[in-house]
C-alpha cells in the first residue's frame, strides 16, 4: 500500500431488499467521484423466497466495480421458538456482528485509507465500533426526511408520556417539517407502550440514527424542503444539535438490483408492456414483503376488471397470519388458480398480466406504458415512481408507509389514498374508482402533471450544480475538513 492510493469507503447495509438496493446506489456515487467502495454484507437471517432470493447474489454479479465483502456468518435467531418479538430478536443479532465488522475495518491499512463507515439507519450498533475505532461514520437514511424529521423529534414527545401511542388513536401530532400525523400512523405497533423493550430499543435507534457526523438521505430538495429545513432549526430536538443532514436522491436502481446492464433476456412482462398504449397500465405491488389475504385479493381482481383499464399485477401467496413473525415465512409461489375468481385470468386476457411474487419493478416504472401504481408506499417504490413521474394509489401495510402516505398525499401531491385499508379490507368498488380516476379523470390528469413535474425536479437535482450533486460534494468537503 501507499499513501496514493484511492480512498476507500465502507458501507454497511444490514440485510433487507430496501436498504441493500438503495446502498448500491450510494455505492455508485461513491465509485463517480473517485473513492473505492467496499460493501460489507451479513449473510440475511430471513431468507423468504417472494424478497427476491439470491438478491445480494444478483446485486453483486451485476455491480463487478463494488467490492463486496460477507462478513463470517452468524448463527440466525431462532424467530420460531423465541418469545421475543423478531425485531428485536434482529437487533441482537445485527449486534453481535460488531466484533466481525471491527476486524474487518482494522484490515484496512493504512488506516487512512478508510475514508468514512456509511451505515443503514437499522445499523446504529456499528457506531460504537466506529468510535472505538476513530471512524469518521455517517448515517445512510433509505426512508425519507420528512420520515427521518418525525422520528427525529419523536424520543421527546414520548419522554414525557405514561403510555404509549394507542389511546392517542387518530390524534394529529405536529412535528416540525410535516404535515400533521395521526398518531395511529406512526409504527404504533412499536410505540403501545413505552417501558416496553421494543419501544425502548426503537427510541434509541431513532436517536442513534442523528448520533453520526452527519445522515444522507435518500431524497431531493425540492421534494422534501420543509423536513429538510426542520433540521436546521434549533427547536427541532430542544436541547440538541443535530448534524448536518445532506439530500442526495433519489438513488433508485433498475429492477431493485442495481444492475449496470441490460439483462440478457427480457422479462416476458415487459415485452408485454411494449405493446400497450402510453401511460395506460396500472402497476399494483406491495414491495419485496408485502403479501395481502385471499379475501383482498379476490376484491382487487374483481376491482380491476370492472375498471376495464390495462393492468399489470404482482401476486403473492398471502402470509399465514398477521403474527409480526409473518415476514419471516418462507412462502411457495402463489397458486394462481386457487386464488383469483374463476376465470378471471381468461377474461382479463390481454389487457391484463399477472406476475408471480416478483416483478422488475423499477423497469417496470419507467416503462412509458405504465400510468399508475398502486404501492404499499415503501420508500424505495414510492422513489421509483417518482423518479420515473408516475402517480401513485396508496396503499400502506405496514412500517413507516403510513407517514409516506401522508407526505405523498398532502405534500408532495403525486399520490392519492386508497381509505379501505383502514378498515382492513378495500372493496372491488375502491379500486374500480381510483384506478379510473388516475387513468382517466379531469383529477389524474392533474396528478400525472404534478408527478411529471416532480420527475424533472428529480433530475435536475441529480445534474451537475443540481441540489443533491451540490449537497454529496457538500458532504465530502465536510470528511475531509473533519480529517485534517
Ligand atoms: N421490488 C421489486 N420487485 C418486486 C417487489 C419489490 O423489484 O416484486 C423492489 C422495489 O423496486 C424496491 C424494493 O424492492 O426497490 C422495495 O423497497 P421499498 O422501500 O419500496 O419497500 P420494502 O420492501 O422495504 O417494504
Amino acid at each position: 500500500d501507499n499513501g496514493s492510493a484511492k480512498q476507500t469507503v465502507v458501507l454497511f447495509p444490514g440485510g433487507g431488499v430496501g436498504h441493500v438496493g438503495p446502498m448500491t446506489q450510494l455505492a455508485k456515487v461513491f465509485l463517480d467521484h473517485g473513492y473505492d467502495v467496499t460493501m460489507v454484507i451479513i449473510e440475511p437471517p430471513i431468507k423468504s423466497t417472494d424478497s427476491g432470493a439470491g438478491f445480494i447474489e444478483r446485486v453483486a454479479a451485476s455491480n463487478p466495480s463494488i467490492t463486496f465483502h460477507v462478513l463470517p456468518p452468524i448463527p440466525p435467531p431462532d424467530f420460531a421458538s423465541s418469545r421475543k418479538h423478531p425485531f428485536l430478536l434482529m437487533m441482537e443479532f445485527m449486534r453481535q456482528y460488531n466484533e466481525k465488522l471491527e476486524s474487518f475495518l482494522r484490515s484496512i491499512v493504512p488506516r487512512a485509507r478508510l475514508h468514512s463507515l456509511v451505515i443503514d439507519m437499522f445499523c446504529t450498533q456499528a457506531i460504537d465500533v466506529a468510535a472505538k475505532l476513530g471512524v469518521p461514520v455517517y448515517t445512510f437514511y433509505a426512508s425519507g426526511a420528512g420520515v427521518l424529521a418525525v422520528f427525529t423529534q419523536l424520543p421527546a414527545l414520548l419522554a414525557g408520556r405514561r403510555t404509549g401511542l394507542k389511546e392517542l388513536g387518530d390524534t394529529p401530532l405536529e412535528f416540525l417539517g410535516v404535515p400533521p400525523m395521526p398518531a395511529s400512523h406512526l409504527v404504533r405497533e412499536l410505540l403501545e407502550d413505552p417501558e416496553d423493550e421494543l419501544c425502548r430499543t426503537m427510541m434509541n435507534i431513532w436517536k442513534r440514527n442523528t448520533d453520526t457526523l452527519g445522515v444522507l438521505v435518500n431524497t431531493f430538495w425540492s421534494l422534501e424542503s420543509r423536513a429538510l429545513q426542520a433540521f436546521r432549526d434549533p427547536l427541532c430536538v430542544p436541547g440538541r444539535v443535530l448534524p448536518p443532514v445532506y439530500s442526495i436522491g433519489p438513488l433508485v436502481g433498475k429492477g431493485g438490483s442495481g444492475a449496470d446492464e441490460e439483462e440478457a433476456e427480457r422479462p416476458e412482462c415487459l415485452v408485454w408492456l411494449d405493446a400497450q398504449p402510453e401511460r395506460s397500465v396500472v402497476l399494483l405491488s406491495w414491495g419485496s414483503k408485502g403479501s395481502l389475504p385471499e379475501e383482498q385479493i379476490k376484491e382487487i381482481a374483481a376491482g380491476l376488471e370492472k375498471s376495464g383499464q390495462r393492468f399489470l399485477w404482482v401476486v403473492r401467496t398471502p402470509a399465514g397470519s398477521d403474527d409480526p413473525k409473518r415476514y419471516l415465512e418462507q412462502r411457495p409461489e402463489p397458486d394462481l388458480d386457487a386464488l383469483l375468481p374463476e376465470g378471471f385470468l381468461e377474461r382479463t386476457k390481454g389487457r391484463g398480466f399477472v406476475i408471480k411474487s416478483w416483478a422488475p419493478q423499477a423497469d417496470i416504472l419507467t416503462h412509458p406504458a405504465t400510468g399508475a401504481f398502486v404501492t404499499h408506499c415503501g420508500w424505495n417504490s414510492t422513489l421509483e415512481a417518482i423518479a420515473a413521474g408516475v402517480p401513485m394509489l396508496c396503499w400502506p401495510l405496514g412500517a413507516e408507509q403510513k407517514m409516506n402516505k401522508v407526505l405523498m398525499t398532502a405534500d408532495m401531491g403525486v399520490g392519492v389514498e386508497l381509505e379501505g385499508y383502514k378498515a382492513g379490507l378495500i372493496k372491488a368498488e375502491e379500486v374500480e374508482a381510483k384506478v379510473r380516476l388516475v387513468l382517466e379523470s379531469e383529477e389524474g390528469r392533474e396528478l400525472r402533471e404534478r408527478a411529471a413535474e416532480r420527475k424533472k425536479e428529480a433530475e435536475e437535482a441529480l445534474e451537475d450544480g443540481g441540489s443533491s450533486r451540490a449537497a454529496f460534494l457538500q458532504f465530502l468537503s465536510d470528511v475531509k475538513n473533519l480529517r485534517a
